[in-house]
């Protein structure tokens, strides 16, 4: 074996390790050579587009955009297909929307931001390596500073009902009852002068968002926003 063979060997599986870990195609349009092309990231610049869910949801809803074409294979992409490198763009998406409602006056000044993510299932998270909306709502908030926070405070029971075949009512009162909380809210988010926001992925009909936003109000936790990364 010639001196540049292990070497060589090495560089090899650590470029295949590399692929694995950044696949080199466009998580929105599949375009190859990047992991998020130029296209998609002027569309996930857009202003925040406000909601118009079915059910009712006590505070306002908006998306980063609408959920289809790219941005909809982008959400599967990083919630099915591991496209985990998929949390930065939509982080830096979030945070971009949130200084934005801010500007608009859309979202109430405040001294602190606390961003809760919506429930997931907990075994669900753990299975995949975490849940992607906190992984989401985390780089979000590094961006925007100290004074901005994440807070899991949302899990489901896990034992909810399939609310495939439900009707959008019934979906809601199904999911409100398995909504728990993981801890009691800290002080800092009941307090005046922190903005809550709750995040998700995706809204369609509005029943998680509903149910979330109701479920925190009964422990003191009002929001003023929902942001999902896209609605319908
Ligand atoms: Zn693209």
């Amino acid at each position: 074996m010639g001196l540049g063979g292990p070497a060589r060997a090495l560089r090899e599986v650590a470029a295949a390790v590399g692929d694995l870990a950044v696949p080199l195609v466009c998580g929105g349009c599949g375009r190859p050579g990047t992991s998020w092309c130029r296209a998609c990231a002027d569309r996930l610049r857009d202003a925040p587009r406000v909601l118009a869910p079915r059910v009712e949801v006590d505070a306002p809803a908006w998306a980063l955009g609408r959920y289809d074409g790219p941005l909809r294979a982008a959400v599967l992409a990083l919630k099915e297909h591991g496209r985990r490198d998929l949390a930065r763009t939509f982080g830096e998406g979030l945070a971009g929307a949130l200084m934005t409602l801010a500007q608009w006056g859309d979202l109430p000044a405040g001294r602190r931001l606390a961003v809760i993510p919506a429930p997931t299932r907990r075994s669900a998270a753990r299975r995949r390596g975490g849940d992607p909306v906190t992984a989401v709502a985390r780089v979000a908030v590094g961006l925007l500073g100290p004074r901005a926070a994440v807070l899991p405070l949302l899990a489901t029971a896990g034992l909810t009902r399939d609310s495939a075949g439900l009707g959008a009512g019934a979906r809601a009162s199904n999911l409100a009852g398995a909504i728990e909380l993981t801890r009691p809210p800290p002080d800092a988010v009941t307090a005046a002068g922190t903005v809550v926001v709750l995040v998700d992925d995706v809204l369609t009909t509005g029943a998680t968002a509903a149910a979330s936003t109701r479920r925190l109000a009964r422990a003191g936790v009002g929001v003023d926003a929902v942001v999902v990364l896209a609605g319908a």
